[in-house]
């Protein structure tokens, strides 16, 4: 059993992780091939953040369940480490469940599993360690992830994460370092810092280390890595969100003007019952923080509607809040019952039809919102980074500094081979999420 397929579900981590568990593989002589039909093992590699994302897996596992032969099944991630062993019984042909947190032990369960062995699992979350491997596989030719801190030590109502992907654990600075270093010498001119709260980000031998101020000293470190052109990092969270990290995105503009910085619901006491450890009053101080930097950062976040209890003044509230935001964009989510979650125990949970309505709601707010302010960025000379090119349109397709989408037409067409690159292009036209564009001096 030497060929494997893997598919990935759910966020950036869990397409790194993937990258990290291919390296491995491959490290051992195995090969990926592209369809499940031609591997000898079939990987999943799941997300259980909401009921949808958990029935995916399930579906693909069914598929395969009366037709099987030759084929070891693997569950990867969080589903694995949520439903255990149970996978055993709801899909009897999977051989081995393995939770993020103990992917270190990949190569001696890949042992028992090549031996023979037909139920193999790795779901321990008692551990202290980070997974780093000698080799990861990265499919992204232009921008490179790195993994900082794994885990999360929050316990936000309705998330499953403190569950699947177990306690907060920080690499070092110096590996971080080390692998930015090795990523420029690759070629990679582009990296995003990864995890569940990345400004958490603690190394007991920074200067000042505990003070709240690790991932800002971090960001101005990794900044100044020789050839690096721009550094993103995903996701923070308000709680741990200090003003440093603004003045160094001010200071070096290596560091992406971007800030994803989730606030879930505008309203201190839906925020509250969410545990989120911030009030709207303190969300709104990030926000001037943020609005009031030299260079223009881009804000973008997530909203969860139809938290239990969410009464319309409360959904008013977030409503309100996105004036004052002037989010970039946002990911808009209808609140999902998750296991083993406080929420799931809350009274007045909101039917499915009040969720889409609020969601509809706040869609359309957001839409509009984005109409208008990306209008104010017509004509304006942007630098991208060249990530494609789309032969229908024939335009290149470029990212901003602010993580903006900027196609746009150049005088020499394909030929002018900008794949990599990056370029100057004048914005000709907006929408509500991308604009288009034309090469320029
Ligand atoms: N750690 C990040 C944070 O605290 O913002 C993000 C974690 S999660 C992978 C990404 C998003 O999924 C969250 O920001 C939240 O909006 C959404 N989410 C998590 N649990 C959810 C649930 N039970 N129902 C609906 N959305 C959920
Ligand atoms: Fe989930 Fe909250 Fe941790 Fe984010 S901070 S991963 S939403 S528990």
């Amino acid at each position: 059993m030497k060929r494997f397929y893997i598919e990935t579900f759910g966020c950036q981590m869990n397409a790194h992780d993937s990258e990290k568990v291919i390296g491995t593989l491959v490290g051992r002589g195995y090969e990926q091939v592209a369809t499940p039909e031609a591997a000898e093992l079939i990987m999943y590699n799941t997300c259980s953040i909401r009921d949808k994302a958990e029935q995916k897996v399930f579906a693909r596992l069914q598929e395969f369940k009366r037709n099987h032969a030759g084929k070891t099944f693997a569950v990867l991630g969080c589903v694995a480490q949520q439903e255990g062993e149970k996978i055993f019984e709801k899909a009897p042909h999977v051989s081995m469940v393995v939770g993020s947190a103990s992917y270190n032990r990949l190569p001696e369960l890949l042992v028992q599993i090549e031996r023979g062995d037909k139920r193999v699992t790795g779901l321990s979350l008692d551990t202290e360690d980070t997974f780093e491997t000698p080799l990861t596989r990265r499919d992204n030719p232009h921008k490179a992830y790195i993994t900082i801190i794994e885990g999360c030590d929050k316990s936000c109502a309705y998330c499953v994460v403190p569950f699947t992907r177990g306690p907060e654990r920080s690499r070092t600075l110096e590996s971080v370092l080390r692998e930015a270093r090795e990523l420029v010498q690759m070629g990679y001119t582009e990296i995003q810092l990864l995890g569940q709260n990345v400004n958490s980000f603690r190394d007991a031998a920074i200067p000042g280390s505990e003070s709240g101020h690790d991932f800002a000293y971090l960001l101005r470190r990794i900044g100044e890595v020789p050839g690096l052109r721009r550094v993103r990092f995903t996701t923070s969270h308000p709680r741990d969100f200090v003003k440093d990290i603004v003045d160094a995105i001010d200071e070096n503009p290596v560091l992406c003007n971007h800030i994803h910085l989730p606030v879930q619901s505008g309203s201190t006491t839906v925020l509250s019952r969410m545990q989120r450890l911030y009030t709207r009053d303190e969300y709104l101080r990030r926000l001037e923080w943020m609005h009031g930097a030299k260079r223009e950062i881009a804000i973008t976040s997530d909203l969860i509607v139809g938290f239990p209890g969410e009464t319309e003044a409360e959904f008013e509230e977030t409503m309100s809040l996105l004036d004052y935001a002037r989010y970039e964009s946002m990911y808009i989510f209808k609140y999902s019952r998750r296991p083993n979650t406080p929420a799931l125990q809350y009274d007045d949970h909101i039917t499915e039809e009040e969720k889409t309505r609020r969601f509809l709601i706040l869609q359309e707010k957001q839409r509009a919102m984005q109409i208008r302010q990306n209008a104010e960025l017509l004509n304006r000379v942007e630098e991208v980074l060249v990530e494609g090119w789309n032969s229908a349109t024939s335009q290149w397709i470029g990212k901003t500094s602010q993580n903006r989408t900027l196609n746009f037409v150049h005088p020499h067409g394909r030929e002018a081979n900008l794949l990599g690159q990056y370029a100057q292009a004048r914005v000709t036209r907006t929408g509500p999420s991308s604009m288009g564009g034309e090469a320029a001096e």
